[in-house]
């Protein structure tokens, strides 16, 4: 048997740029650094995007408080379930989930950033502190909704996979990290 049995996890934009909001991509389809996967034996699995299956493609960019409801966790918690399912069929029977890479900044998949804003929300035709709601949004040292939601069914089921962090504003030297981190 030839499979090298090694996986790693990806949020969905590292795959397809087209479910982020729009206006925010930098990439025209897939992130490059994905060929090098690839090249070194590696299956990518590509977990949902839970912003584009619940808001689709029109959505404005939202901040971490606007999804922290029990709708949208639900949601993310029933997309999971089969992965964290996935997860643990491989890891049981021999195959190595190298590490799964977040979208640092993603009101959902932010792992060690998040953006945040306790003012956005609202309607905006007669708001009368537009300034004020648009200079309340910022990065906040904090987990995404759907990777919280994600890291709390990995703990509960045993599963250690590495949380790899992919930075859009310092693009290159995250790669470079990630791909020290996969020893590639
Ligand atoms: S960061 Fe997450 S929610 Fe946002 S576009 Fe990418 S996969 Fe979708």
């Amino acid at each position: 048997m030839k499979r090298d049995k090694n996986i790693v996890v990806v949020c969905h934009c590292i795959l397809n740029c087209n479910s982020k909001v729009e206006g925010l991509s930098e990439y025209r389809g897939a992130l490059d650094f994905t060929k090098k996967l690839i090249d070194n034996g590696i299956g990518i699995v590509q977990l949902p995007c839970p912003e584009m299956m619940i808001y689709g493609i029109k959505r404005w960019g939202h901040t971490k408080e606007q999804f922290d409801n029990p709708f949208y966790k639900t949601q993310c918690k029933n997309m999971l379930e089969p992965y964290i399912m996935q997860f643990d069929n491989y890891i049981k029977n021999g195959y190595n989930i190298k590490g799964l890479i977040s979208i640092e900044g993603s009101p959902s998949c932010g792992y060690k950033k998040t953006c945040s804003s306790s003012l956005w929300s609202g309607e905006l035709s007669n708001c009368t502190n537009l300034d004020e709601k648009l200079s309340d949004v910022k990065c906040i040292d904090e987990m995404g909704v759907f990777m919280k939601q994600l890291v709390s069914m990995l703990e509960s089921n045993n599963l250690n996979i590495p949380i790899l962090c992919l930075d859009e504003s310092t693009l290159q030297e995250s790669i470079n990290d990630i791909l020290n981190n996969l020893n590639i």
